[in-house]
C-alpha cells in the first residue's frame, strides 16, 4: 500500500526513513538539516565513515535518536534541464533506496519528494518518477509512504497516483 501523507518526516515511526542528502553525506538544508538535527550528533559521526555518495545511489544508517530505526541516504540530480540524465538519476535513488531497504529487511519505509526543494527538480515529474518507482515495489513492502512536507505537495502526489490506477 502507498500511502501519501504530509508531515515532518523525522516524526515517523517506520523502520527506514530515506534522506535527501548531498554527496558529501554531511549534512545540508531542506529535510537533510532536519534529520540531521532529529537524529543527534552520532549521526553526523557515523556518515563520515561512509565516505559520501553518488548521485542516484544509496548507503545506510542507524537511526539514532530518530523514531525511524534506520536512515536510507540518497543523492538526488540536482535539475540542470533536463538533458542531464535527471529523471533516470532520480529513479535510481528511489530503486537503489528500496533495494538498500530490502537488503536490510526494512518493511516500513518513507520518502521525502527527492530533489524537490533546492535541487529545483520540476515537481509533477518528479511525483510521476517517485509514485512509478514506489508501485514497482509496493508488493515488497507493508507501508510505503510518500511524506509531503506541504498540502499541495501531497495533492499533486494523489493525482499522480490516481491517473496511474
Ligand atoms: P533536495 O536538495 O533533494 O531538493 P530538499 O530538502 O531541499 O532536498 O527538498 C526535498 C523535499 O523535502 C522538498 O519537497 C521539501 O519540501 C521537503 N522537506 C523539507 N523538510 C522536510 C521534512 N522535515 N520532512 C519531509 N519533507 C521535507
Amino acid at each position: 500500500m502507498i500511502e501519501i501523507i504530509t508531515a515532518d518526516i523525522t516524526t515517523l515511526e517506520v523502520d527506514a526513513i530515506v534522506n535527501a542528502a548531498n554527496n558529501s553525506l554531511l549534512g545540508g538544508g531542506g529535510v537533510d538539516g532536519a534529520i540531521h538535527r532529529a537524529a543527534g550528533p552520532l549521526l553526523l559521526k557515523y556518515c563520515k565513515t561512509l565516505d559520501g555518495c553518488r548521485t542516484g545511489e544509496a548507503k545506510i544508517s542507524p537511526g539514532f535518536e530518530l523514531p525511524a530505526r534506520r536512515v536510507i541516504h540518497t543523492v538526488g540530480p540536482v535539475w540542470q534541464g533536463g538533458d542531464h540524465y535527471e529523471a533516470a538519476l532520480l529513479r535510481a535513488c528511489y530503486t537503489n533506496s528500496f533495494e538498500l531497504a530490502l537488503q536490510n529487511d526494512v518493511r516500513s519505509i518513507a520518502f521525502p519528494a527527492i530533489s524537490t526543494g533546492v535541487y529545483g527538480f520540476p515537481k509533477t515529474a518528479a511525483a510521476e518518477i517517485a509514485i512509478a518507482s514506489m508501485q514497482d515495489f509496493e508488493d515488497r513492502f507493508d507501508r510505503i509512504i510518500a511524506c509531503c512536507f506541504h498540502e499541495a505537495d501531497a495533492e499533486l502526489y494523489r493525482q499522480v497516483l490516481n491517473r496511474r490506477m
